[in-house]
């Protein structure tokens, strides 16, 4: 965290003290106002009027940035940009710290612009679109800045985003062509971790760059599913959304295994889990050494009350960080499996060798008899699926034909972290035993959100570790 800058003087400090507490006296007025006789207009009608004081507020806040800004009071604080300042400081998202800084900038530089921004004529997310529809166009801007301050609020933000545009792409043809370097000299691929077991990517493309990237996913869209009543997978249709996830993920996927084959060395995805946590007996992963001893617990989860979460006991994912223990327990349905033997959370004390779950022979067979995704309804084809135990062989199910099945990655999903269960009927097709119970809205989270799942006690009949050891066995995960 920054420090925060120095404090203004006594008289600005009175000024400024007095009406923030007007501003929140208010704001207490409102809270504690009874309406429970209100018509449906009255509520209306306060929406509006709060949205007009929450807008003359904003504008105060653009203009308090844009002088703070002028003095770059953020460099006192260590801080490398006015964005970052505030991104971390304020807190708000780095993407709307750079949107206030570069429309107190304008308001600032633009005298138009900022009279009117404080006066209450140009509405604020208006000034923003400004902001970024004239950026490099500074000369463009001081011809129009008239014109454009006064066609604003008389258009609704939509429309005025495409005027907007319009006026950019008509203004200059030259400035169009520097537009599409710019673009190009300012491409850009990020991504970010979050608390939910998230990754949020984020993408800004030249138009070619784009157009390439949209093909792709266009082509490894496998178009809209049917519903699953004209024989359409049984979870239902996905959103066009959903589906070029699933088709960014898959196109991906399909262009590390070609690299792979052609014999570059290609990172897997590597994980970790904590060998009491997958819940397994003293017999281990089907193909690994003996292990020495486990400290076996249950799953977390059962009716025992959960122990306090112990930072040594977590499932990772490299390069992602912790996940929830259902992950690594589907990655681990079909991957190659090493046991790790820890002290602490930095020691390595022993490497066991990684073994693949599946043999390639029988992972032969089974691509064979099943040549694709066996939920049922699914069409995904072979090259899309991965092999999952009907009973996972943590719990005690074999690695053979018969429990053994194709899923591909939606499905596989669902059948492990979406509460799903599939079985072999007598004859020979696999069928739901269980269906999940369906998209959940998020519970709140209590502090520490994002930690691995704390885990349960452990059965009668536990082996200690060894005294003097703290040796927290845990399994490698190649996918
Ligand atoms: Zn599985
Ligand atoms: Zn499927």
């Amino acid at each position: 965290m920054f420090r925060v800058g120095g404090a203004p003087d006594s008289d600005t400090e009175t000024t400024l003290s007095r009406g923030l507490d007007l501003i929140c006296q208010g704001i207490a007025l409102l809270a504690g106002e009874d309406r429970s006789g209100w018509t449906g207009s009255d509520r209306a009608a306060l929406v509006l009027e709060l949205g007009e004081v929450s807008e003359r507020l904003e504008a105060e806040r653009v203009r308090a940035v844009g002088e703070w800004d002028a003095v770059t009071a953020w460099v006192a604080d260590g801080a490398l940009s006015a964005a970052s300042w505030l991104a971390t400081a304020a807190p708000i998202s780095r993407t709307r710290a750079n949107q206030l800084v570069r429309t107190a900038r304008l308001a600032r530089r633009y005298e138009r612009v900022g009279k009117a921004l404080a006066a209450g004529d140009l509405p604020v997310p208006h000034a923003e679109i400004l902001a970024t529809a004239t950026r490099g166009r500074d000369l463009l801007l001081r011809r129009d800045e008239d014109s454009l301050v006064e066609l604003a609020p008389t258009l609704s933000v939509d429309d005025f985003t495409t005027a907007m545009k319009h006026w950019r792409s008509a203004a200059d043809d030259e400035m169009a062509s520097a537009d599409a370097h710019l673009a190009f000299v300012e491409r850009s691929v990020s991504y970010a971790t979050t608390l939910y077991e998230r990754v949020d990517l984020q993408m800004s493309l030249d138009a070619e760059g784009g157009a390439t990237v949209i093909g792709a996913l266009q082509a490894f869209d496998t178009g809209p599913d049917t519903a699953p009543d004209e024989g359409g997978p049984a979870d239902g249709p996905r959103t066009l959304a959903q589906r070029y996830a699933d088709a960014m993920v898959q196109l991906c996927a399909e262009a590390l295994a070609r690299r792979q084959a052609a014999g570059h060395p290609t990172p897997g995805i590597d994980g970790m889990i904590d060998v009491s946590l997958l819940g397994l007996g003293a017999s281990g992963a089907p193909g690994l050494d003996e292990p020495e001893y486990f400290d076996v617990h249950g799953r977390p989860g059962g009716s025992e009350a959960p122990s306090a979460w112990d930072p040594t006991r977590h499932c990772h994912l490299d390069s992602v960080g912790p996940v929830a223990l259902d992950v690594l327990v589907r990655l681990a349905c079909d991957a190659a499996v090493g046991r790790i033997v820890m002290r602490g959370q930095s020691e390595v004390l022993d490497l066991g060798r990684r073994a693949r779950i599946v043999p390639r022979a029988l992972r032969r067979a089974i691509r064979r008899r099943d040549r694709g995704c066996v939920f049922p309804g699914c069409t995904a084809p072979v090259h899309w699926c991965d092999v999952h135990h009907l009973v996972h062989w943590a719990d005690g199910g074999p690695t053979n034909l018969e429990n053994c099945a194709l899923l591909c990655r939606r499905h596989h999903v669902l059948c492990h972290e979406g509460g799903w269960r599939l079985a072999c009927s007598p004859d020979g097709t696999v069928e739901i035993v269980q269906r999940g119970p369906g998209p959940r809205t998020r519970p709140p989270r209590p502090p520490g959100a994002g930690a691995p799942r704390p885990p349960g006690a452990g059965p009668p009949g536990t082996r200690a570790p060894t005294p003097g050891h703290h040796r927290a066995p845990s399994y490698d995960l190649a996918a």
